[in-house]
């Protein structure tokens, strides 16, 4: 089935309206109209080759939010009309330890939502920037009609790698943690951590984010640039979740740590971190961990807490001809908090 989207066809172009095919469905697939997509941090370094693995032309996108229209004649779990959701994952080999343990984002087979190998088409993979897509049940979640779908479709992403962490780590009532950074996954990390009873303190280089951090949740504000602030929270953290998307010193966040705390980074700056100091670790038992998205389990588990707890991003919506400057405004640290595309912006030429 034809359909259109907008691509990258190189590492330095704006994107542009693409047309391409997704696949007829299989017995196992659905098939979904796309109401919109969320604009993460991951579509820009990958658009623009900063991990060195794009594929182009390439469609980005994988905090997607659609209707179902068609489903395979073994689908049971969806049916036409539902309100679904697709984030990065679309495929695992399902017989892994990580696959069984429902933590399929860690399978070394996992297939990403866009710049993946297609095993149906051959090729790459083209995500949500687009009007329509076709993914097998097991990767399709179920969005509840209590969450406003534009504003729910950054949980597919920003959500997931915030939530899944905090539950790793077991954040709770009584805990000091530390977010790093107020973008589209800080900002999630922020509600959750509230929504779970911590005592949140949200670090940020842009002091003007200080009203709406605390209005998110955060219980304290630390302008990361100014040591004097840091020193006040020496040794005294639980979890610090960093959400940073360039290389910077990660010591004045190890340092922070009470004895056995953990600093989880999720951001994937395009150059390593500077090499952190060993002593920070050692004398008081710290731990530097990475995390990546969620299984598709636990990003049911999300998506149920969001529509009890009332959690959703807070988005700008825009039409998908704004794409290249949104990225502008992503770079700039200037979004609150996460662009969405509306695609009913989208229409044939
Ligand atoms: P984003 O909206 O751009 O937010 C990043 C935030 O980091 C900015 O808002 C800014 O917050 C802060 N920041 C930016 N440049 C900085 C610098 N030079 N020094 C210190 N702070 C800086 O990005 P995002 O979509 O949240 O994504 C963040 C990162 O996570 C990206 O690298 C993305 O690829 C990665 N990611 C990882 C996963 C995973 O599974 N691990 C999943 C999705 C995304 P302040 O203005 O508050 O300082
Ligand atoms: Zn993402």
């Amino acid at each position: 089935m034809k359909t259109l989207g907008y691509a990258a066809h190189n590492n330095h172009s704006p994107l542009v309206p693409f047309s391409f095919e997704r696949r007829e469905l299989t017995p196992t697939d659905v098939r979904i109209d796309i109401l919109f997509c969320g604009v993460c941090h991951s579509d820009i370094h990958q658009v623009r080759d900063e991990w060195g693995s794009s594929v182009f032309p390439m469609v980005p996108g994988h905090e997607i939010i659609g209707k179902v229209t068609t489903v395979g004649s073994a689908v049971s779990a969806f049916k036409p009309g539902d309100t679904v959701g697709v984030g990065c994952l679309v495929d695992s080999c399902g017989t892994c330890p990580e696959c069984r343990d429902h933590l399929e984002q860690y399978c070394n087979n996992a297939i990403f939502t866009y710049n993946s190998p297609d095993k149906h088409s051959g090729g790459s993979n083209y995500g949500g920037y687009s009007k329509q897509i076709v993914v097998d049940q097991q990767f399709v979640l179920q969005v509840s009609d209590k969450l406003d779908p534009a504003a729910a479709a950054p949980l597919l992403c920003a959500g997931i790698t915030t939530y899944s962490p905090l539950m790793h780590w077991k954040v709770g009532k009584g805990d000091k943690v530390g977010i790093v950074g107020l973008g589209g996954l800080g900002h999630m990390g922020v509600k959750f951590a509230h929504a779970l009873g911590a005592h949140v303190v949200l670090f940020t280089t842009s002091p003007g984010k200080a009203d709406d951090a605390k209005r998110l949740g955060a219980d304290e504000v630390v302008v990361s640039k100014n040591p004097d602030e840091m020193q006040k929270h020496l040794a005294s953290f639980d979890f610090i979740l960093n959400t940073v998307a360039a290389p910077h010193n990660l010591d004045a966040y190890t340092a922070l740590l009470k004895r056995d705390g953990t600093l989880c980074l999720v951001g994937v700056p395009d150059k390593p971190h500077p090499s952190p100091a060993i002593g920070n670790l050692i004398f008081k038992r710290r731990a530097i961990a990475g995390s990546l998205i969620g299984g598709l389990k636990e990003t049911q588990e999300m998506l149920d807490f969001c529509a009890e707890h009332n959690i959703t991003s807070d988005i700008e919506i825009i039409p998908i001809q704004k794409i290249n400057e949104a990225y502008e405004r992503v770079l700039k640290s200037d979004v609150k908090y996460r662009f969405v595309i509306d695609l009913a912006s989208l229409k044939p030429e």
